[in-house]
């Protein structure tokens, strides 16, 4: 008899909307590995010990990534400075954490040439980007809504108006709610002078069942609210299914123990 497949899963609220479960399962069939990955949608963290435990791996989503850093036997990386984590690894009766998020982001850039950048948004995800960037040593600006948040970010600069920053990141939420998240002309002008922009957020991919689904979406997919904007100031942008999809690739070489390269993953 064969035996079943080791297992492996996504945690968050809500959690019917993701993605990793097609991208990771087709990461498994096509490497032929012996593993399977589910959604569990957790509603109560205090859960997650008795979950954790009949699995190989597993990755944390919204709103659990600061507090899965409680049950980490060991935190890698740069999850430490970040204080989240969104994937777990189970090694040697160890549960070690990591954040893929922001090595995702960083790796979405390409190598653009980026000596500072402006970050709209105060939340956990502009905390995962901030680190990144800030690890390699660009220098990095700050504009929240909430104000009084960025006092929390450290070796940030505040927003200066007419400055010019290279790239401009959108990680708020505002999208979601079908807004821009600032008003149209103020970002015009920080826009305008940039290099290139980033929206954490990416369409809806509500239709997306099957890889073959999630392939055209990835062809055909519409632009973000933010993109489009960029876009109508002539300016390259890009939207947060790169990110995406990296963070789940490095999520998937590290459930590999590192067997595949990052670039035959891709
Ligand atoms: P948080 O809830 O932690 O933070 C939300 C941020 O958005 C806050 O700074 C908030 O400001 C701001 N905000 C919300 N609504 C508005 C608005 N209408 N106008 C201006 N600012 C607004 O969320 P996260 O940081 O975790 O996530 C942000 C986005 O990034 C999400 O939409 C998420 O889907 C996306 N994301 C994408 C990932 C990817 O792989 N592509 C990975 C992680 C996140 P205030 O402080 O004033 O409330």
């Amino acid at each position: 008899m064969s035996e079943s497949p080791a297992l492996l899963a996504v945690f968050g609220n809500p959690i019917a909307h993701s993605l990793s479960p097609i991208i990771h399962n087709s990461l498994f069939s096509y490497f032929s590995l012996p593993y399977h990955y589910e959604k569990f949608l957790l509603t109560n963290h205090q859960d997650f010990p008795s979950l954790l435990s009949n699995l190989h791996g597993a990755n944390i989503t919204l709103p659990y990534k600061e507090v899965a850093i409680k049950y980490c036997d060991e935190v890698r990386g740069v999850a430490k400075e970040i204080g989240a984590i969104n994937t777990l690894y189970h090694q040697n009766n160890h549960w070690i954490g990591y954040n893929t998020d922001a090595e995702g982001f960083y790796l979405s850039l390409e190598g653009s040439e980026i000596r500072n950048a402006l970050i709209l948004g105060a939340g956990g995800s502009a905390r995962a980007v901030c680190a990144i960037l800030q690890k390699h040593n660009i220098e990095v600006s700050m504009l929240n809504r909430s104000a009084h948040k960025i006092a929390t970010f450290v070796g940030v600069k505040p927003y200066e108006r007419g400055e010019k920053y290279d790239l401009v990141v959108n990680a708020t939420s505002a999208g979601l709610q079908g807004s821009l998240p600032l008003e149209d002309s103020h970002l015009g002008e920080i826009i305008c002078k940039a290099t290139l922009t980033f929206d954490l957020i990416y369409p809806s991919s509500s239709s997306v069942k099957t890889l073959e689904d999630f392939l055209q979406f990835l062809r055909r997919r519409e632009d973000t609210l933010f993109c489009s904007f960029s876009k109508k100031h002539k300016i390259p942008t890009i939207d947060g299914l790169d990110m995406l999809c990296y963070q789940a690739f490095l999520a998937f070489e590290i459930f590999c123990e590192n067997a595949y390269s990052f670039e035959e993953i891709k």
